[in-house]
């Protein structure tokens, strides 16, 4: 089974995205995370995504298309994925539909997260990641147990340099202009599960549980 978390930067894809595969047998896909981690290892495509990633902009969808192709077949995504950050645009949903098709797969719900331009801003820009495994916290709203360290591994944690307050716009701006459009194209295909986003984590949870149990 196939589950897409959709939602503007700051929604809360990855907050959730921790919980739903602790209840469910899916694999957490998330390209933000796989662009990370290249970056930090310095690889050829960590170094091209940076300089978008840095500007807030979306790195090219050849190279994504290729990165979510080849990780839904690897084991571990057989019994399920959950795909967060992707797609970003209509050409990335176009590709995940013949993907999926050529594998024989499909897109069991598109889970729309819903959340307010006040509400991101405040949320990226007081978030802090685990610098080992990626769990995302906030230093109000989600604090972790021992100030900047991971509950989930004990990893540090740091500030994202796109969470800065002039790209966390930039990334809003990009979200409207290529993003929003896929909530028309997956409303369309009868898959959107829409979710209100502005709520404690807890909420937003059972709806989604309540969603995934259907
Ligand atoms: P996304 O993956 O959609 O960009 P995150 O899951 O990283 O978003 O969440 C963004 C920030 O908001 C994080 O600091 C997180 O701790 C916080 N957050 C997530 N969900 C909520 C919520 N329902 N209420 C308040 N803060 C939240
Ligand atoms: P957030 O949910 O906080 O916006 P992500 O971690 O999903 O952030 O993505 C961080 C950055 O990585 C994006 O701003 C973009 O540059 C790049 N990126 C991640 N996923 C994609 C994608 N599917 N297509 C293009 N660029 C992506
Ligand atoms: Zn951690």
């Amino acid at each position: 089974m196939i589950v897409i978390l959709l939602g503007p930067p700051g929604a809360g894809k990855g907050t959730q995205a921790e919980r739903i595969i602790d209840h469910h047998k899916l694999t957490h896909v998330s390209t933000g995370d796989i662009l990370r981690s290249s970056v930090k290892k310095g690889t050829e495509l960590g170094n091209k995504a940076k300089e978008f990633m840095d500007k807030g902009e979306l790195v090219s969808d050849d190279i994504i298309i290729g990165i979510v192709e080849e990780r839904l077949k690897e084991p571990d995504c057989k019994s399920g994925a959950l795909l967060d950050g992707f797609p970003r645009t209509v050409v990335q949903a176009r590709s995940l539909d013949k993907v999926l098709e050529k594998m024989g797969r499909s897109i069991k719900a598109v889970i729309y997260i819903d959340v307010d331009e006040e509400e991101i801003i405040s949320r990226l820009t007081g978030r802090r990641i685990c610098r080992e495994c990626g769990a995302s916290y906030h230093l109000n709203f989600n604090p972790p147990q021992v100030r900047n360290v991971c509950d989930q591994c004990g990893g540090g944690l740091y500030q994202r340099e796109d969470d800065s307050f002039e790209t966390v716009k930039q990334r809003i701006n990009v979200y409207q202009e290529q993003t929003e459009p896929l909530i028309n194209y997956y409303e369309k295909n009868n898959l959107l599960e829409k979710v209100e986003g502005n709520q404690d984590i807890d909420e937003v949870f059972k709806e989604i549980k309540k969603i995934l149990e259907n």
